[in-house]
Formats: C-alpha cells, sequence, structure tokens
C-alpha cells in the first residue's frame, strides 16, 4: 500500500498538473466506489480544483464547497486519464474535467483523472464531504497526528498510553497517521531497535529515536517520490530491509530476518536491532503476543 511519502509526492504531482482545472462530472463505474450519499458530487461541478491534498493515506481531491478523499487502499491508483474509454480496466471512478482551461501542466488533451483498482477486492473509495468538515468526519476524523512532523514529546505520550509493540504502533493509522508496513520496518531499522520493542518501555527514552527514524525515512521516500514519474510501485521503493529477506544488512552486512503474519512481513537486522537475538516466528510460536 502506498505510504505517505508516495501519497504525498503524488498529490503534489497531480495538483501541479489539475489545479485550477474545472469539474464537470464525477461517475462513480460501480456502487461501491462512492461511500457518501450526502453532499452530492455535483455540489463541485464547475468549480475549480484547488489542489489535491493529503491526510495520512489519503488523497484529497479538493473544491471550495466539496472535497473528495479518495483512500487507494493496496492497489489502488489515481491518474490522468487521455483515453475516457466508457468502461475503463479496473476503473472505479472519474473526474472529468472541462477541456481547455488548464492553468496547471495537464496538457489539454488529458482532462480526467481517473480511480482505478485492479483485481477484485473493491476496496479503494471515495468520500465526498463538505470541504470545512472533511477532517473532522469519517474517515479522516480517527486519524492520529500526522507522522511528519510528530515530535518526541509527542510520542512519548502516545507511547505512554498503551503499551504495545512499537511495529503495530506505528501501524496503527488512529496513533499516528501515513505509516505502513514498509516504514514500520524501515523506521525501526534505523532507529536500531526491535520490532517487537514495547512502546511503554520506549516511552521512558526511545521516542527520540524514533522519532528522528521517522522523520529521516520520510524524508528519503519524499525525495525519491518527487524523483519518479508517478507513483511507485511497492517493489520499487526505497528499503533497507523491508523484502529482504535473507539479503545483507546495508549497515552491518548480517542476514536480514523475517517474522510472517498473515497479512504482512517484518523485517529486520539481529546485529542492529535486537543485540543478535532471532525474533519468534509468528507460525511457530504461539506464546508471543
Ligand atoms: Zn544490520
Amino acid at each position: 500500500m502506498p505510504e505517505m511519502p508516495e501519497v504525498q509526492a503524488h498529490a503534489e504531482r497531480l495538483t501541479k498538473q489539475f489545479s485550477g482545472r474545472v469539474l464537470d462530472r464525477f461517475t462513480p463505474f460501480n456502487f461501491t466506489a462512492l461511500k457518501t450519499a450526502v453532499p452530492p458530487p455535483d455540489e463541485a461541478y464547475d468549480c475549480p480544483l484547488i489542489q489535491v491534498g493529503r491526510r495520512g493515506k489519503y488523497l484529497l481531491v479538493e473544491f471550495e464547497p466539496v472535497t473528495f478523499v479518495v483512500h487507494l487502499m493496496q492497489g489502488g491508483r489515481l491518474v490522468p486519464d487521455a483515453k475516457l474509454s466508457a468502461k475503463p480496466r479496473g476503473g472505479q471512478a472519474r473526474f472529468l474535467f472541462t477541456p481547455g482551461d488548464a492553468t496547471g501542466d495537464a496538457a489539454d488533451d488529458v482532462s480526467a483523472l481517473l480511480l482505478t483498482e485492479q483485481g477484485k477486492e473493491r476496496r479503494a473509495g471515495v468520500w465526498c464531504l463538505p470541504t470545512e468538515e472533511v477532517l473532522t468526519s469519517p474517515p479522516l476524523d480517527r486519524l492520529g497526528p500526522e507522522a511528519t512532523g510528530v515530535t518526541a514529546d509527542e510520542l512519548a505520550a502516545l507511547f505512554a498510553q498503551k503499551s504495545v509493540r512499537i511495529h503495530g504502533f506505528l501501524r496503527d493509522q488512529r496513533m499516528i497517521a501515513g505509516i505502513g508496513r514498509r516504514l514500520a520496518n524501515e523506521v525501526c531499522h534505523r532507529a536500531e531497535i526491535s520490532p517487537f520493542a514495547t512502546t511503554k518501555k520506549l516511552a521512558e527514552s526511545g521516542a527520540v529515536l524514533v522519532a528522528d527514524a521517522i522523520q529521516s525515512c520520510i524524508e528519503d521516500g519524499l525525495d525519491y517520490g518527487r524523483s519518479r514519474p508517478d507513483m511507485t510501485s511497492s517493489r520499487d521503493r526505497l528499503s533497507a530491509v523491508h523484502r529482504r529477506t535473507g539479503e545483507p544488512c546495508p549497515v552491518c552486512d548480517d542476514s536480514i530476518r523475517a517474522v510472517e503474519y498473515s497479512g504482512y512481513t517484518v523485517n529486520y537486522c539481529p546485529t542492529c536491532q535486537t543485540s543478535g537475538k532471532i525474533l519468534a516466528d509468528n507460525t511457530t510460536s504461539k506464546f508471543l503476543k
């Protein structure tokens, strides 16, 4: 799933291409794509796109009266659409702009943004909300503070709320917004802490390490995302340990290890992160939570 750096770089790219374009029509291609009934999308018709913003891992297609909140989930993409085919492959919804009124960079013949999602899961979606209420309404109202800019003091306070493993904490959007599986692995590695370290223990002295690691991993991701012409796929993102089971650690040359879960893999370097200790594989140990 795209995380904060990919989504942010993509939002900036789309703003550059489409800001100022006037919305002609919003078309969902199936009944699950639009998650809200009120206000209707046509409240944004004939309005110029202010910008494509971001909150957590969500894109915000912002018009003055209403904002469309777009969640890409695993395989969703919001892409410039020149073809305008009646039934685009994987198409979930389309923002069609009035042609010929570009103030952004999009060529005049690219007059639409298409939300696509490959596969059958159909989990990507769009919420249409009054712009002044967008941050305080579902789905954004439950998000924790943005990962970027979070301070060590804020983190320490969050760590003290509940004792959970740091890897799970980092992925919990209600705790801190924008980090997913890749960044959780990378942040723990860069902070040189075990992914299984508890937040209670880290609250005493680890918040500075984690806050610094979050900022530097995000900065690297942003630099990389902004250098790309389009949103990167998960195989094409920076990583020191994520998806690198068995490969040498770029810091110490130890072999990257994995703990497998049903939905994701925790990757870590024993030498850098656990004083050489091998963490129990979840599939073989039922006793570790
Ligand atoms: Zn290492």
